[in-house]
């Protein structure tokens, strides 16, 4: 385990706190801010222990420059709202300005620095650039499970030159992902999709080692049918990794379940003319835009005795309604079961976010990169250079 906030003294001391902002922006305003509430319990904390926050994060993908459009300015303001205390915001994350801001923190006071990724130094995790971030400063705390993937100067450079704790957030993706990974209740049900293999392959790798049935779904299982033999016409598929499906095809043997049933379209733009039909009937030219009605029956089957389910990446196209019925009936076969089930991923929390079934899931992790890689049993390195407790 790792220190956290509260295996520390906070009282009087000025935090610099790594949180996940990386929020959807929408005409200049923040059109989802799960990501900062998900922040509050930390900030909170700090405040109400005597010490001054100053709290960074990146968003987006500027090009190691500022960008008008990306820059920080509405989540302050969104943050301020929820927090209903002022948070200033600074127009750079480093230098004279920002020195003098925090030489002028007070105990409770918050501070929002501006986009980390305005800076190289950011992604190439350069020591000039994490030096200037940890000046002024007596503490890190890192609240960012979602960016622990990535050594950058804000997440990992940094944490090398303060104390560096884990946040309230950070530790609680720890903790039960720490249990998950030692620990499974058995039998253990790994649920992948999405759109690509190659981003998976490790974790695909450990699950065939680890997991009692694989079940795939998405267009990821379209590259298997590939592997197979089958005509999938013009799904999307990843002819380069049709080689890495075809180890896996047979590793994985019957613990492997692929979809029996698609739902086909000529374009996800023409719903109406959808057919479901089985995987060897695919239409030439359409595209399988989901999992069917018969492959849902069968996963449901399987996941019945289920004492772990993981689950990454949708079933189908689910951000154009209906191909998200697939992924939202997995969503809500997940809810009613009494196994414990762990959802990792940007868009596959969107989608149990969208069935209305987060709360009746053991957790819904804020990482997508971070949380599979901690699954393959790789080391964090956010999370490494932390204290241990
Ligand atoms: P996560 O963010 O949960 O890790 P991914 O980013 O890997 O998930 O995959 C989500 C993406 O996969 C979505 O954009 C979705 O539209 C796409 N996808 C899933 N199935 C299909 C399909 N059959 N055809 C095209 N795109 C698909
Ligand atoms: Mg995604």
């Amino acid at each position: 385990m790792k220190k956290t906030v509260k295996d520390v003294e906070v009282q009087g001391k000025k935090a610099l706190v790594r949180v996940d902002f990386n929020v959807p922006l929408k005409n200049g305003e923040v059109a989802d801010d799960a990501r900062i509430r998900g922040a509050l319990p930390t900030i909170r904390y700090l405040i109400e222990n005597g010490a001054g926050v100053i709290l960074c994060s990146h968003l987006g993908r500027p090009k190691g420059k500022p960008d008008d459009a990306l820059r920080m300015d509405p989540v302050a303001r969104r943050l301020s709202e929820l927090l209903g205390a002022e948070v200033k915001k600074l127009d750079d994350c480093i230098g004279e300005a920002v020195n003098r801001a925090k030489a002028e923190l007070k105990p409770g006071g918050v501070l929002m620095l501006e986009n980390t990724r305005f800076h190289d130094g950011e992604k190439a995790n350069d020591d000039g650039f994490a030096a200037q971030l940890a000046q002024g400063v007596d503490l890190f705390v890192n609240d960012a499970f979602g960016a622990a993937h990535r050594a950058h100067g804000s997440t990992e450079g940094v944490a090398r030159l303060l104390p560096a704790v884990s946040g309230l957030l950070m530790a609680r993706e720890i903790e039960v992902l720490e249990r998950l990974v030692a620990n499974p209740a058995p039998p253990v049900v790994a649920i992948f999709g999405g759109a690509k293999i190659s981003d998976k392959i490790g974790v695909l790798e450990r699950f065939l080692q680890k997991a009692d049935t694989l079940m795939i779904g998405g267009a990821m299982a379209n590259t298997f049918f590939l592997a197979k033999g089958l005509e999938i016409g013009e799904s999307l598929a990843e002819t380069d990794s049709l080689e890495t499906a075809g180890e896996i095809l047979e590793k994985g043997g019957d613990r492997l379940m692929l979809p029996v049933d698609v739902v086909v379209a000529e374009s996800p733009d023409l719903p109406d003319g959808r057919r479901t039909v089985a995987v060897d009937a695919v239409p030439a030219g359409w595209k399988i835009l989901d999992i069917g009605p018969e492959t849902v029956k069968r996963f449901s089957d399987g996941l019945k005795s289920a004492g772990t389910v993981v689950w990454n990446g949708p079933m189908g196209m689910f951000e154009k309604s209906p191909f998200d019925e697939g992924t939202r009936a997995v969503a809500e076969i997940l809810a009613e079961l009494d196994a414990e089930t762990y959802i990792g991923g940007g868009d596959s929390g969107s989608a149990v976010k969208q069935a209305g079934a987060v709360d009746k899931m053991t957790h819904v992790s804020t990482g997508g990169g971070a949380f599979l890689e901690y699954l393959e049993g790789r080391t964090l390195p956010g999370v490494a250079a932390l204290e241990d407790a």
